[in-house]
């Protein structure tokens, strides 16, 4: 295949880096998520910008942590970290921007999380599905190369100093690449796209995903 242009090239570089990370990352879910169901009712304002969704984690979300031996902490955002998260929500496709105001009830931030990301349904037998996304605040501070480096070098033995693995795929923020997959699987869940989302013990899988190949 011919590249018409460097940027063209770096373009089809970060989809693949990022797909690879997908894939990483949602074998992070399984490991210590599986879609957990949480049990904060409250109405959901359409009209509430995305950005301003930023609530403390639901209580399910962080006794599972708790249960687990973990304790992470709720993160408090400075006024930088605001205007990254409303940039990162600013960039998302129209598609993803749309489903998210009607089915994204809120996100929150916590220090010493062990994974990037949790996508939570809340309340998931209520006719209209809506989530919550927990994200470790250091990604924050990360740019999209250092945190797929980062994530790639969890797959590798690290004994081995002969080698070293490092991915660079520009400067862009983290948060951009973590917050369209986690907003993926919104879309995903609410729309009904590949998989109907409910717990992994009990996801069921329609044609269109399961012709897929694993
Ligand atoms: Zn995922």
């Amino acid at each position: 295949m011919i590249f018409r242009s460097l940027a063209q090239l770096s373009f089809i570089l970060i989809i693949l880096s990022v797909s690879a990370l997908c894939r990483a990352q949602d074998k992070d879910h399984q490991a210590n998520t599986n879609y957990s169901n949480c049990k904060n009712a409250e109405q959901l304002d359409a009209s509430t910008p995305l950005f301003t969704r930023v609530q403390s984690t639901p209580v399910d979300v962080l006794k599972m942590f708790h249960d687990a031996g973990m304790s992470p902490e709720e993160h408090h955002m400075t006024k930088e970290e605001s205007h990254l998260v409303k940039s990162a929500f600013e960039m998302l496709p129209p598609l993803h921007q749309r489903v998210l105001k009607e089915h994204l009830r809120s996100i929150s931030f916590l220090d010493n999380m062990p994974n990037t990301a949790l996508t939570s349904i809340i309340e998931p037998d209520t006719p209209v599905r809506h989530y919550h996304i927990t994200f470790r605040a250091a990604i924050l501070k990360q740019n999209v190369s250092e945190w797929l480096t980062e994530k790639e070098r969890t797959c590798f033995d690290n004994k081995d100093i002969s080698r070293s693995v490092k991915v660079e795929c520009g400067k862009l923020n983290a948060i951009f690449y973590v917050l369209l997959h986690e907003a993926t699987h919104v879309v995903d869940g609410s729309l009904g796209l590949l998989t109907d989302l409910n717990t992994a013990e009990n996801s069921t899988y329609n044609s269109f995903s399961s012709d897929f190949p694993p």
